[in-house]
């Protein structure tokens, strides 16, 4: 190509020349069929500074017939990339497709569809979306798609989601919306939508039409105040210590990150994986990489910028600040299972054979410390003293009371000793052990009663459910009717029927700081009662979400039997709405009730792809089919018009989750939620229940580790078998497994809780387990967020799965505690342990996979170079393969990824040198492989995972060596095939997920928190 100067010094001297016209034409074609074959075409054009020429030659031959339709191919290449885009849009080029689309006539050609096409891709320009607004391109394209239907076949298609995504696009300035939003234009739009064809191939420009329509409407602010009704004052926590509160701005974490693409199932097998539903603030994802070179010098500079931050967060994370040792030491007193203190001294001492053991310079420091004469330090009342921060913000007694009552024997002393536990009678019922305990529950907003099913243990019935079928057409309606709603909210009824703010400042409650009440109401249920009372004919429901993890905010009353329902944030949170739980009465049997969950904030969600809400029947229960069961028909998830809370992100809308239930009986009192449920109350009354029922010579020790923020325990266990002087307790390999840090993954706790009926049953796998192992257990690390209905966080409104590689003990005791645990072992009683596992829940993808920590795969080059043993990390998933019929092998990763490094997983593998670290995550929707594939998940299955995760445990040796282990890795990075001890494991059914349900593959590279 020649340099500019010369090109238009050409054109001057011979325009007009027949000659030259051939020439043009001819390079224009040449370069057209050259253009979209070569990747770096747009940067050539640009280095040879050859841009503004092509714009001209443009300009200047739109109308010419054999010139036009190169031309458009030349510059919908050079409109892909962002550089010459921009170039072009100061170049005027927008007024020049004004006037190519008003002399192409709007036929339906393929020039017409290049032009629209370019269009498209400029408008990821916010200057090029003014332009459009302003030169009235906007008006041009509406009036092409006002006549989509005289488009016929694919071409029809492509026009419509060239011209909507081009509004998308527009919908990101205010000046576009307000341009879109005159009456003429919505009608267009809603015409669309009421007259396009019932084909699978028009959902996803449905979707996009009712999104633009939506977009481009007055965003409405949800009908609540902005903060959380449920507040928890930090100051007489913080006070006195130099801790501040928020530790950072939590804004912009992972937790609400929404930059992804949108795969809506409505168009998840469509013709044209470019028919996607990308949100219109989002297109800064959309791939513009054309290999141009100031993109790559840019993305150096990036580069560069991420080494030094990487070297600033490397230094955070591989030089953490150590817990002093003298600190540590402690720890020793959750140990009594090891013995006294001075026990634990010499058997440390007699492991290492080090003349100076590292307990003998505590001994000498305490002595000069608190003068204590002796070496007496077997758990006396100074463990209250040495350790005054366990007892958390207000001092308790328990501990102290705790360990005097310890001796030095551990062979006899299998109970409990948590506070909670207190003076309840061996012979209550369930029900009753459950009122009492959750009357001793300390919660943010008073609690009015228990649920039903948390009271009677809130099994799901056991049958199989397969995963619910996309009825399209289902989903059409619901996504009209939003945009009926969105365009005339007039028509619709608007009662409120339940305002939990209103609820609360009627109680007159505030904020912690004023003394509660509530330890002296008995809570209780009364809806088998109820149930049998005379019917009353309501025409409306009613709803409660007053109990321990209930969440729901405000619920109104849209139509007949139509119900938009608000969630309530997280404590001190505006945001994090997912989880759900909530009673519902007053219901008429048989007819379809339409709820619509109107502040979701996921870009996506297992509602799309076959999972469906669980719900309870208190009559079904007293006609003796207790338990939850799979509910709900048309569920269909998509973007509303309710605009965020935050000023900072107005422009984002909301997504609703929307489901029809048919109620089995009239007056029945029903539970709904997103999971099973599984309450603090619930598993303080399972662990009361099993330690009654101990089987021979099982060891058992719960205690409070340490005290929330809100004063509730958070209870350690210890299981193992007696000490005896064949098998000695000291000698035991050490599991330390965890739960629930997330509030919102009850399926964790069903996990934990299969994990504890194997650990403390009478079987052999079970009395193996205990004479091998010592288990440390915290089954609930985050009580405050589980008790409050929380989704992702507690009291601090931050995610503790977070905060692993500098807890803070004032504001994050649990995870301060459990990290010194594990410290503890590590650095004191120097053996780690063998297996760290925490239980999570995942809401993208099915089955029941772990991630782990291989040095190999980690973003760190230092620990890359690090030769790894993969037989030790990956010994137990390959066991899970063989014995879980949940478990996907090929879903799982071992992955250490920069923003992992303050979890639990990475923290533990990192810093505390356990290489079995794991994080075992297990599907809220179901399972698309192995025996179960096409069927949802219920709490047996669960359960079974943790007793499978125990026997995987048992199968655990240290001496496999790596020709026992092989896998192998598909090409998308997958785990696919293991042999374990030589012998070839089946690998058919350990392939990920089938082609059909793609979304979760799309979706694995996602960024998303729910990576552990
Ligand atoms: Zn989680």
């Amino acid at each position: 190509m020649f340099k500019t100067g010369k090109r238009k010094e050409m054109f001057s001297k011979r325009d007009g020349s027949v000659g030259a016209e051939i020439i043009v034409q001819d390079l224009v074609w040449i370069l057209a069929s050259l253009a979209p074959k070569d990747p770096k075409f747009a940067n050539k054009v640009r280095t040879l500074g050859c841009v503004r020429t092509m714009h001209l030659i443009f300009k200047g031959h739109y109308t010419d017939n054999k010139l036009i339709f190169p031309l458009l191919v030349i510059l919908k290449q050079l409109a892909k990339n962002s550089v010459t885009t921009a170039i072009l849009i100061r170049d005027g080029v927008v007024t020049t497709y004004e006037r190519v689309l008003v002399s192409l006539g709007f036929m339906p050609t393929a020039r017409l569809r290049l032009c629209l096409d370019a269009i498209d891709y400029f408008s990821k320009n916010k200057v090029c979306c003014m332009q459009i607004v302003k030169t009235g391109l906007c008006s041009v394209l509406l009036r092409v798609f006002d006549r989509w239907d005289r488009y016929e076949g694919r071409i029809r298609l492509k026009i419509c989601a060239h011209i909507l995504r081009t509004l998308q696009h527009l919908c990101n300035i205010k000046a576009g919306r307000r341009s879109l939003c005159t009456k003429k234009h919505v009608q267009t739009l809603h015409r669309f939508c009421s007259q396009c064809p019932d084909e699978p191939e028009f959902d996803g420009l449905l979707a996009r039409v009712c999104s633009v329509i939506t977009l481009c409407l007055k965003h409405q602010a949800l009908p609540v105040p902005a903060s959380s009704p449920a507040l928890f004052n930090l100051n007489p926590i913080l006070k006195g210590t130099n801790t501040t509160w928020p530790c950072h701005e939590d804004d912009e974490d992972g937790a609400n990150s929404d930059s992804k693409t949108i795969n809506s199932d409505l168009e998840d097998d469509g013709p044209d994986p470019e028919l996607d539903l990308e949100a219109t603030d989002e297109y800064s994802d959309l791939d513009l990489n054309d290999g141009d070179k100031l993109e790559s010098t840019e993305g150096e500079v990036e580069k560069s910028h991420r080494l030094k931050s990487d070297s600033i967060q490397s230094a955070m994370f591989f030089n953490p600040n150590e817990r002093d040792i003298e600190d540590l030491k402690r720890y020793f007193c959750f140990f009594k299972e090891f013995g006294s203190y001075n026990k634990q001294v010499r058997l440390v001492k007699s492991r290492s054979n080090s003349r100076e053991s590292i307990l003998k310079d505590f001994l000498q420091c305490q002595i000069n410390k608190n003068g204590l004469s002796s070496l007496n330090l077997s758990l006396t009342p100074e463990c209250d003293s040495i350790f005054p921060i366990m007892a958390g913000p207000l001092q308790s007694s328990t501990l102290f009371q705790t360990c005097n009552k310890i001796n030095e024997s551990t062979s006899t002393s299998s109970c409990s000793f948590l506070k909670i536990h207190k003076d309840l009678s061996k012979f209550s019922s369930f029900a009753l052990v459950y009122c009492t305990i959750a009357s001793r529950v300390r919660s943010v907003i008073p609690f009015v009663k228990v649920a039903f099913p948390d009271m009677i243990g809130g099994q799901g019935l056991a049958h199989p459910e397969p995963l619910n079928k996309m009825e399209r057409s289902a989903c059409r309606v619901k996504l009209l009717s939003c945009v009926d709603r969105a365009i005339s909210p007039e028509a619709y009824m608007n009662e409120v029927v339940y305002d939990l703010d209103q609820l609360n400042s009627l109680a007159g409650v505030s904020d912690n700081s004023a003394p509660k009440s509530t330890e002296s109401i008995f809570l209780s249920n009364t809806d088998e009662e109820e149930i049998t009372k005379l019917n009353n004919f309501s025409t409306r429901l009613s709803f409660e979400s007053r109990f321990e993890s209930g969440n729901l905010r405000k619920a109104i009353q849209i139509g007949p039997r139509e119900y938009e329902l608000i969630l309530m944030p997280d404590v001190n949170s505006t945001k994090r709405h997912q989880w759900f739980y909530f009673e519902v009465r007053n219901m008429i049997q048989g007819r379809p009730y339409v709820f619509n969950i109107v502040n979701c904030e996921k870009s996506d969600s297992q509602f799309n792809f076959g999972m469906k809400p669980v719900m309870y029947s208190v009559k079904e229960a007293v006609l003796g089919r207790p338990g939850w069961v799979r509910a709900g028909t048309d569920i269909c998830y998509y973007r509303n018009s309710y605009h965020y809370a935050s000023p900072r992100s107005h422009n984002k809308c909301y997504l609703t989750v929307t489901f029809n239930i048919e109620f089995p009986h009239t007056n029945d009192v029903v539970y709904l939620a997103y999971h099973f449920p599984f309450t603090y109350s619930m598993m303080m009354t399972k662990l009361w229940q099993r330690s009654l029922q101990l089987p021979p010579n099982a060891y058992l020790r719960a205690e409070p580790l340490c005290y929330s923020l809100n004063n509730n325990e958070v209870p350690l266990l210890t299981i193992s078998a007696d000490d005896t002087p064949t098998n000695p307790i000291a000698d035991r390999e050490i599991i330390f497994l965890t739960a629930r840090v997330h509030p919102g993954e009850s399926n964790a706790s069903w996990v934990m809780d299969g994990t504890l009926s194997c650990l403390l049953g009478d079987t052999d796998v079970a009395a193996s387990l205990r004479a091998k192992y010592v288990f440390k257990i915290v089954p609930m690390l985050n009580v405050e967020g589980v008790i409050n209905g929380c989704h992702r966080c507690g009291l601090t409104n931050e995610d503790l799965n977070r905060r692993w590689s500098k807890p803070s003990p004032v504001l994050h005791p649990s995870i301060y505690h459990t990290k010194g645990l594990i410290e503890y072992l590590v650095r004191v009683w120097k053996k780690p342990p063998l297996v760290y596992c925490d239980y999570h829940g995942h809401s993208r993808k099915k089955n029941v996979f772990f991630y782990g920590c291989a040095g190999a795969e980690s973003w760190c080059g230092s620990d890359r170079n690090v030769p790894d043993e993969p037989v030790k990390y990956l010994m137990l998933p390959a066991l899970m393969h063989r014995i879980s019929p949940a478990f996907a092998l090929g879903s799982c990763s071992f992955r250490v990824e920069r923003e992992r490094e303050s979890t639990a997983r990475v923290t533990v593998w990192r810093h505390l040198g356990v290489t079995r670290s794991y994080t075992m995550e297990a599907t809220f929707c179901g399972f698309d492989r192995g025996p179960f594939k096409g069927f949802h998940l219920n709490t047996q299955h669960l359960q079974s995972v943790g007793s499978d995760f125990c026997e995987a445990l048992n199968g655990l040796n240290d001496t496999a060596t790596s020709d026992d282990i092989q896998l192998t890795k598909d090409l998308n990075g997958n785990i696919t095939e293991i042999s374990l001890n030589g012998e070839a494991v089946n690998s058919a059914i350990a392939v990920d997920s089938e082609p059909g349900s793609g979304s979760d593959s799309v979706l694995r590279t996602d960024s998303d928190e729910d990576f552990d």
